[in-house]
């Protein structure tokens, strides 16, 4: 079974220590950024930082709202990613058996710019970005470097709050439950994002329109028909699977 990150959103203080330690870890170099008037930085995901804490901000009647979302690739159970990228450049996306980590290649290099739009736009996420110096499609690896030795991935070894929490798949999904039932309590909105089809599983406690675009799938502009049902397929078919296997 994969190997699953659940995100506590109702626990993130915006500290950024995941932010960094992932950049620290896949020793990636600094971006040039500017003040734009918001507390985010850099503006969105990039070559360069694998993981970006998002910040929203509104007004709830006279109270100001602050939701924090530490956006990353959701390692999907059925990757559509990986699927268009297959059609294209067998094996430049791959999913790692063992942790359920999905990984691209070096072989993303063979991808035509035109190919690596399709494999983006098939992201209900937006998380894939081309690395301009290698040629390579980058993004977070879940640190399976680090998974497979037995270690945390590094934004979850750093988080100070328990946001960030990493483990068996079932487990991450009973403790997804549990702080659910809790969250609800005080935050009558609380949900789990996409549970079945992702093992990065975040627990919202605001409408997702009020963190980002993509907080949800398929939030993200229209879908073409394909890529929503190949997204709609992908949990379909594993419980067909394994109803089959019984
Ligand atoms: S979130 Fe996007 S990049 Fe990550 S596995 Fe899913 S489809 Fe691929
Ligand atoms: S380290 Fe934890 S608390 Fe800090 S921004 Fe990341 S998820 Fe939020």
């Amino acid at each position: 079974m994969s190997k699953t990150i659940f995100v506590d959103t109702s626990r993130c203080t915006a500290c950024r220590g995941c932010q960094v330690a992932c950049k620290e870890w896949h020793e990636l170099p600094p971006n040039d950024t500017r003040q734009t008037g918001s507390h985010q930085n850099p503006p969105d995901l990039n070559p360069y930082n694998f993981k970006v804490v998002r910040f929203s901000e509104h007004l709830d009647g006279d109270t100001v709202r602050w939701n924090f979302f530490p956006d990353q690739c959701r390692h999907c159970e059925e990757p559509p990613c990986m699927m268009e990228a297959d059609e294209h450049v067998k094996g430049a996306v791959v999913r790692d058996a063992k942790t359920g980590a999905v990984l691209f290649t070096r072989k993303t290099k063979k991808l035509s710019e035109a190919a690596f739009e399709k494999v983006r736009k098939f992201c209900p996420y937006n998380v894939p970005r081309r690395n301009p110096d290698t040629g390579f499609l980058v993004k977070c690896t879940m640190c399976n470097d680090r998974v497979s030795r037995g270690m945390p991935p590094a934004c979850v070894k750093v988080c100070p709050t328990g946001t960030m929490n990493f483990g068996e798949r079932a487990d991450m999904l009973a403790l997804a439950k549990k702080r659910l039932q809790e969250a609800k309590a005080k935050f009558p909105k609380a949900k789990l994002m996409d549970q079945d089809s992702v093992n990065v599983i975040y627990m919202l406690i605001d409408d997702p329109k009020r963190y980002y675009d993509c907080a949800a799938a398929p939030a993200r502009g229209p879908l073409d028909r394909q890529q929503f049902l190949a997204w709609l397929v992908g949990p379909l078919k594993k419980s067909v699977d394994t109803v089959a296997r019984g």
